[in-house]
């Protein structure tokens, strides 16, 4: 997959790949430090006046930081601050980012920047993209799942009280800026919600990196710099390259939604915000690689080595009892379901996958499983 991909060392060290996708390609630059680095920060952010998007949580940590070296570079810099947690990912939170734009008197250059997790992202993103029908739009992550996940492939949006990212757009960002060093701060259970879904890329793409977590996987919880940085790297890489083939879900980037099937069922079952989503997400790739393993698609031996590696992740490997009919109501109500058949993402074998349905008994049995150990 890397021969579509340009990556190369940059400015100060720091690795920057280009997400291939004709005049909408954009760079991603990722490092310890990045934010630092004025030579990037310029190259990268293009518009004189720039507003800043982040909310109450990452604003005392990282945004006036950010507000010095945006001026430090000559530009005119104002912010939004809003509520944190996703239960603020809606309408309302939209509204406030545009009455400040309209505000300001914002015309159509200037450019909005997410400083923020997945969930300022993705508001941001679907401000930038409707704002005067379209502005520019720069994402500065600051969790490990936004890094590797939400901040490459440009979906956007918000949720509406009948469904989570039921409003949005795909509008893909000018740039985005990882600084890996933004994760020291981050909770422990928000950094291992973020390694589900780099577990996830490899489980289904790239067997090499699969085994690479397997040695590194207490280094990445220890926030080892170098050990984090290339596994943002070699995420974005494979989240970059999945999009570039099908960046609007047409099939492949179907795959990406791995241990989701589940992961949704659970998070939905027991109420949004019990667990989070990479915690489901981490649960679901352990249900999946157990339904793999029945149809014969991988070994026994092959589905403990998930079922470790997520649990080396801090992740959870056991199901929530749910009841069995519930599960399987949860189950068909999630998007992927077509034409009446749930669809799964299974491996076959690990570091490939396919989109299948299955067998109602092997599917109960999974459950069965799960739910136990
Ligand atoms: P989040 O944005 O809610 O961030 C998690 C928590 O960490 C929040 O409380 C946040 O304020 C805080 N935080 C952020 N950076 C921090 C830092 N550096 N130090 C300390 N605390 C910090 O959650 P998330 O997991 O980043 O993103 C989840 C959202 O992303 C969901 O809304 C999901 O739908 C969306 N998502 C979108 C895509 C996509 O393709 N667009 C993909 C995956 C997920
Ligand atoms: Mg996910």
């Amino acid at each position: 997959p890397q021969k579509h991909l340009s990556m190369h060392k940059t400015e100060a060290g720091f690795h920057t790949l280009n997400v291939e996708l004709g005049d909408r390609s954009y760079p991603i630059t990722i490092g310890a430090g990045v934010l630092n680095d004025a030579s990037v920060l310029a190259d990268r952010i293009k518009g004189k006046n720039v507003v800043i998007v982040t909310n109450t949580v990452v604003a005392p940590l990282y945004l006036s930081n950010l507000e010095k070296e945006l001026r430090n570079l000559g530009k005119v810099t104002s912010a939004v601050i809003l509520p944190d947690g996703e239960e603020h990912k809606h309408w309302g939170s939209l509204m406030m980012i545009f009455d400040h734009l309209l505000s300001q008197k914002c015309d159509r250059k200037i450019t909005l920047i997410a400083l923020g997790g997945g969930v300022i992202g993705d508001m941001t993103g679907f401000a930038a993209a409707t704002y005067m029908r379209g502005v520019p739009f720069v994402q500065i992550p600051t969790t490990l799942l936004s890094q590797v996940d939400s901040s490459v492939g440009g979906k956007t949006g918000i949720n509406h009280p009948l469904g989570k990212n039921m409003i949005g757009a795909f509008y893909q960002p000018q740039a985005v800026i990882a600084d890996t060093s933004t994760l020291d701060t981050l909770p422990d259970n928000e950094l291992s919600a973020g390694l589900a879904e780099i577990i996830k890329h490899g489980a289904i793409i790239d067997l090499a990196f699969f085994e690479w977590l397997e040695a590194n996987m207490q280094k990445l919880r220890a926030r080892d710099e170098q050990a984090l940085a290339y596994a943002v790297i070699r995420s974005c890489e494979i989240k970059a390259d999945v999009v570039r083939q099908d960046e609007r879900e047409g099939g492949l980037r179907a795959i990406l939604n791995f241990g989701h099937t589940f992961g949704h069922a659970i998070e939905s079952g027991l109420g949004y915000g019990k667990w989070l989503h990479g915690e489901a997400v981490g649960c679901g790739m352990v249900m999946a690689a157990d339904l793999s393993c029945r149809l014969g698609y991988i070994d026994f031996v092959t589905k403990t080595r998930i079922k470790q590696l997520v649990e080396a992740a801090g992740l959870p490997v056991i199901a929530p009892d749910l009841g069995e009919q519930r599960w399987l109501e949860l189950m068909e109500v999630d998007k992927k379901n077509e034409g009446g058949q749930i669809k799964f993402i299974l491996l076959k074998p690990l570091g490939h996958s396919v989109i299948t349905n299955v067998p109602e008994e092997l599917l109960l049995q999974t459950l069965r499983h799960c739910i136990l150990d």
